[in-house]
């Protein structure tokens, strides 16, 4: 069964149209990834999903409109999403941010339990706890984003660009990281520039170009697919 289904769903900003009728729908326990050029509607998708923007259409998550949900129900459903820009608290510490991540959760006993697993996941959070957020280097602040994220105990994660403005070697960690959750039993739309690390760690795909679906498909397939490679993915 879908865990988030988007079914004809538009977006616009003024008269301009953002997102044009886009359908795409996550299996449950999966990654998605929609992938596509700068200025294409990725981010315009993501905050329609998550109800920081208007949209027209529907978007289902277990079966159920979210058309009368705003935010915070939405995040108190189990959604959640981790924006490009990732919008730590600077001035606060690592423990803190995490802390601010669980502020929703009902059973207050799970944000111990919940801290203790994000350390586990991310040690160089452990070390650095005590550290300010904006002395964290670019990987660790996308760690702590998705950290903070995972606070909350999230059953759907809409990660925008996770990889952007970070060394190949930190993107190779943080997509592991991302595979991992989809073990942990996390569903995932990822959001990304970087087609080829997206399309290896997901399970299937979709590009999005000018607002519009123009393709999609099983990521295997993708990721073999001759107009994408000379496109998106560094030609041969
Ligand atoms: P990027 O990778 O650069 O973030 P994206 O695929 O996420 O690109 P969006 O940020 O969703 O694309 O932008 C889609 C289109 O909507 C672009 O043409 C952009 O200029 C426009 N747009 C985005 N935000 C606004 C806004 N607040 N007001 C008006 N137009 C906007």
């Amino acid at each position: 069964m879908s865990i988030l289904s988007v079914q004809g769903v538009s977006v616009s900003y003024d008269k301009v149209e953002a997102v044009r009728d886009v359908s795409l729908s996550i299996e449950e326990g999966r990654i998605v990834t929609v992938i596509g050029p700068n200025g294409a509607g990725k981010t315009t998708l993501m905050l329609a999903i998550i109800g920081l923007l208007r949209s027209k259409g529907t978007i289902y998550y277990r079966g159920e409109s979210l058309s009368r949900f705003d935010v915070e129900d939405r995040v108190g459903r189990g959604l959640c999403l981790v924006p490009e820009r990732r919008e730590l608290f600077h001035d606060m510490s690592v423990f803190d941010n995490l802390l601010l991540g669980g502020y929703g959760l009902r059973d207050r006993s799970r944000l111990k339990s919940n801290m203790e697993k994000v350390f586990d996941r991310f040690p160089r959070l452990r070390e650095r706890r005590k550290q300010l957020a904006g002395t964290l280097s670019g990987g660790e602040r996308q760690m702590l984003a998705l950290g903070r994220a995972l606070m909350s105990d999230p059953k759907l994660l809409l990660l925008d660009e996770p990889s952007l403005g970070l060394a190949p070697l930190i993107v190779r960690e943080i997509f592991k990281v991302i595979g991992s959750l989809r073990e942990a039993g996390v569903s995932i739309l990822l959001v990304e520039q970087n087609a080829r690390a997206a399309l290896e760690t997901a399970d299937y795909g979709y590009v999005l170009e000018t607002g519009e679906i123009v393709q999609s498909g099983p990521a295997a397939d993708l990721i073999r697919d001759d107009k994408l490679i000379e496109t998106y993915l560094g030609g041969r």
